[in-house]
């Protein structure tokens, strides 16, 4: 009873964020703080789930996890959100106005596609992106965020400031929609992002792991491996369905998460880890002068 309870506790979720949003009143939505609420609230829930149904003790969240994921959320949903507007969301809006891009036909879709559609466009850019960054220069961006030695609900949001930009691009904003869609997709996304990178033992159903991204394959994305081949797998965040068209999907799951030494990085580790070679090789210039000129 209480395994099919936490095994369906996922897809009815996002049957509950979607009926939410539905449902909300105009005046909610409009509030500049109704988004933040609902997903703190929503990841406030996934955290507790892994008090009362852990996946594995080498996970259990402590203080000082905890502080981090909490230091990160609350980042992500200030500056990183206010750079996104500002030099992605902004921009873009404005080059759909200039052009004249009209997508009228998305404005009368019902609810549900729309929000469909919403969740279609950030993740099939997310999953590039997210590719991307393990075949390219980007991975500097993005190795801090493989560098999480556990699972839990909010280590999704954790990450280099660069990599967290990065991975909230999209094109939404050249498409008419309303609000109220968007919000649904982001609560979905917010929702999808705590339970894939929980320390919940949820083993849900086989059509909902056929489209929805799990636990089991995001951890199986962190393992710690010796080959660093291994993690090109499993790129996506809220949906798998793009791993599986673009034949990157692997069946499986790990409990042993991290890469190198499996090194925990604090908070100033992970924001300069792209420039750290840069840093040391400063610290060591500095060094070399003081022994010449002492
Ligand atoms: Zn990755
Ligand atoms: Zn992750």
């Amino acid at each position: 009873m209480k395994k099919t309870f936490f095994d369906l506790l996922p897809p009815a979720s996002v049957a509950v964020v979607v009926l939410f949003w539905a449902m909300v009143p105009t005046w909610f939505v409009e509030k500049p703080w109704s988004l933040v609420l609902v997903s703190s609230v929503m990841a406030v829930f996934v955290q507790f789930l892994e008090l009362i149904r852990e996946r594995h003790v080498g996970w259990r969240i402590n203080k000082r996890e905890l502080f981090t994921d909490i230091f990160y959320v609350i980042f992500g949903a200030t500056v990183i959100q206010w750079l996104t507007t500002k030099l992605a969301d902004d921009p873009l809006a404005a080059v759909k106005h200039s052009l004249g891009i009209e997508t009228q036909w998305a404005m009368h879709l019902p609810f549900l596609l729309q929000v469909m559609l919403v969740v279609l466009l950030i993740e099939f850019g997310q999953y590039w992106m997210h590719r991307a960054m393990h075949n390219s220069f980007l991975w500097w961006t993005h190795a801090p965020h493989h560098n999480i030695t556990q699972m839990n609900a909010m280590k999704g949001a954790v990450g280099n400031p660069i990599e967290l930009f990065l991975i909230t691009l999209s094109v939404v904003a050249l498409f008419d929609v309303p609000e109220t869609a968007v919000f649904c997709a982001a609560g979905i996304q917010t929702l999808l992002g705590c339970c894939t990178h929980s320390n919940v033992r949820f083993d849900s159903p086989r059509w909902y792991t056929f489209i929805f991204n799990t636990i089991e394959a995001h951890s199986l994305h962190h393992s710690y491996t010796p080959r660093y081949e291994d993690t090109r797998c499993n790129y996506g965040g809220t949906l798998i369905i793009f791993d599986r068209m673009f034949g990157t999907y692997r069946q499986g799951e790990s409990e042993i998460v991290g890469q190198d030494e499996r090194k925990r990085l604090t908070i100033w580790e992970q924001f300069i880890y792209p420039f750290r070679e840069f840093m040391a090789m400063i610290k060591a210039r500095k060094g070399a002068s003081v022994s010449v000129s002492s």
